[in-house]
């Protein structure tokens, strides 16, 4: 199956009222211009294919695109429909707060070709939707998941893990991930909160009243986040922020790492062996694995061997081709 891509368009701040504890858009959208019809026209004929996009989506980012104002995103969506139209891309793809959706809208966006609606929900706990000054509650996601699941798009969810206010970061996390498989969505994001420079975050921390994770703390959260997506079938295309220079150079605290999706997957391998040596004692053991992902199995540097052999394993992984992808044998 072909891989599914992306033509991200950035909209900026436009339209969200709110100053969520961690977002610094407020900030920095005075130096960012919205894309008029022309640009985002310009952005598709210049990335889509000339033809056959099947598996491009037109996604627009930031802000919370569903609250800009309503001719505006209409332009947006007529625009980019029409290169739907022309058969180079497949769809429309947008990131609405979910206080921002109602069948209203969802008629518009259904008229304009959108076929994947992401909610940013971030967390399930209205405590800490309140103390992070999200603006909505748990209830407002459900009712949008349930609303854009009736209407035919593809629901998508975001959720922050390590958030202020969560007394239990794996405990919060967890709730969070078990309440958004029960909305039954088609994907999820997963991102780590990084306290930025210039939000309410940055004061929290900066008091003490916050402590963020540790990296090491938030793979093993988000690897048993994993478990669970994977165990529901539900598809995670994000784990972790993007890696680019401009955000690392804005962070005051918390567990960042350009390769982090990398860390959760080798965690997630160390967890399952463990899994399958409980009550097996300390000795030494092959462990064969699907070869593309030997280095998963590995961990970085070699974690995972170190940590089976402070278990007291003498352990050797080794590629098997005969393994699909995520199995593994031990003798
Ligand atoms: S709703 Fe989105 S854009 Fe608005 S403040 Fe919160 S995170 Fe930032």
């Amino acid at each position: 199956m072909a891989k599914h891509k992306n033509l991200s368009i950035f909209i900026p701040h436009l339209g969200c009222p709110n100053q969520c504890s961690f977002c610094d858009q407020r900030n920095i959208s005075g130096a960012q211009t919205a894309p008029s019809a022309a640009e985002v026209a310009r952005i598709c004929d210049e990335f889509l294919p000339k033809e056959n996009g099947t598996d491009y989506e037109i996604a627009f980012f930031g802000g919370s695109f569903t609250a800009i104002d309503r001719s505006y995103m209409v332009q947006l969506l007529r625009t980019a429909y029409s290169f739907v139209g022309q058969g180079r891309a497949m769809g429309i793809r947008i990131s609405p707060r979910p206080d921002c959706i109602d069948a209203e809208v969802l008629d518009i966006l259904k008229q304009y070709g959108v076929t994947s609606i992401e909610l940013g929900a971030q967390s399930m706990q209205d405590d800490v939707l309140r103390l992070n000054m999200r603006g909505h509650t748990e209830k407002d996601v459900e009712d949008a998941a349930q609303l854009i699941k009736q209407y035919g798009f593809s629901l998508g969810l975001q959720m922050m893990t390590g958030l202020y206010g969560q007394k239990d970061y794996m405990a919060y996390a967890v709730d969070t991930a078990r309440k958004f498989v029960a909305l039954q969505p088609d994907t999820v994001r997963i991102y780590p909160t990084v306290t930025l420079k210039n939000t309410m975050l940055e004061k929290v921390y900066l008091s003490g009243e916050y402590v963020p994770p540790t990296l090491e703390q938030m793979v093993e959260i988000c690897a048993q986040l994993m478990e669970i997506f994977d165990g529901a079938g539900i598809k995670i295309i994000k784990m972790g922020l993007h890696a680019d220079t401009g955000l690392e150079g804005k962070i005051v605290a918390g567990p960042y790492h350009p390769a982090f999706r990398e860390l959760c997957l080798a965690k997630q391998k160390l967890i399952k062996i463990k899994k399958q040596l409980t009550n097996t004692e300390p000795k030494s053991i092959t462990i064969k694995v699907n070869p593309k992902q030997l280095s998963q199995w590995k961990g970085q540097k070699n974690s995972n061997i170190s940590q089976l052999a402070q278990m007291g394993f003498d352990v050797h992984i080794m590629a098997d081709s005969a393994l699909q992808a995520d199995e593994f044998t031990i003798d």
